[in-house]
């Protein structure tokens, strides 16, 4: 392989890693927004479960004063009928307080009922808790990991953009243009092997055989017919 292009192929190395180290830097911080978005699910589910419970004891507020209201009539029909002096009204009275008795009774029927909702949103409120604090557990860990990996991979990256600057100082300017050129075009595969089959491993069209036979013979820098990358055999 020629000198200047087994310079170029390190360059390259450590391009492609610049450019993966980039990316993951990117998607680090993404990552850990994703994390704290599962916990804002479980906080809105907690606070759903709070709110429904809230919302279940004002229904039983409700029911008590109505059941306190029917009781205060029973008992003002209770002395209107220990008062009246007519059968009649007497009678009438009687089946009033019947009545309203029943209402007492279907309001206390539907308080208890209430009161068992009101035990099944307390055990979803509790559960609503575990599982935040069982989320909050994860993601905390989550974005620990993350924040530590993003620390090696910017320490990483600081080495290789470094070494970057030694292996790209022995390259020709003019070389380096092209290169440069051709790694950003061509998704960081700017120096390919190009295969025994004349396959250009860049763009994977097959090249011509004095393509070919340049890149075999090294006696000068040898393009891809379609794409353009340098190659290597
Ligand atoms: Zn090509």
């Amino acid at each position: 392989m020629r000198e200047d292009v087994k310079q170029l192929l390190a360059l390259q190395e450590i391009d492609q890693d610049v450019l993966r180290l980039k990316a993951e830097l990117i998607r680090i911080p993404q990552l850990q927004e994703a994390a704290k978005e599962r916990l804002a699910n479980d906080t809105q589910a907690l606070s759903d479960a709070k709110a429904a419970y809230q919302q279940n004891e004002v229904e039983i507020k409700k029911v008590e004063i109505d059941v306190g209201t029917r009781k205060d009539t029973i008992t003002r029909l209770n002395n209107q009928q220990f008062e009246t002096k007519k059968n009649e009204e007497y009678t009438k009275l009687g089946e009033e307080v019947i009545r309203y008795k029943g209402l007492v009774d279907e309001l206390e029927t539907k308080e208890l009922e209430l009161m068992e909702v009101a035990d099944d949103l307390r055990l979803k409120i509790s559960e609503a808790e575990a599982a935040l604090a069982k989320t909050q557990g994860f993601v905390d860990e989550e974005i620990a990991e993350l924040e530590d990996r993003a620390t090696e991979r910017k320490s990483e990256l600081a080495k290789q953009e470094e070494q970057r600057v030694t292996a790209a100082s022995v390259i020709e300017e003019d070389l380096m243009e092209t290169y440069t050129r051709l790694f950003d075009k061509r998704e960081g595969l700017a120096v390919v092997n190009v295969t025994s089959e004349r396959s250009c491993t860049s763009c994977h069209v097959q090249v011509t055989p004095a393509t070919y036979a340049l890149a075999q013979s090294g006696s000068a820098i040898s393009h891809c017919d379609n794409c353009g990358a340098i190659l290597f055999s």
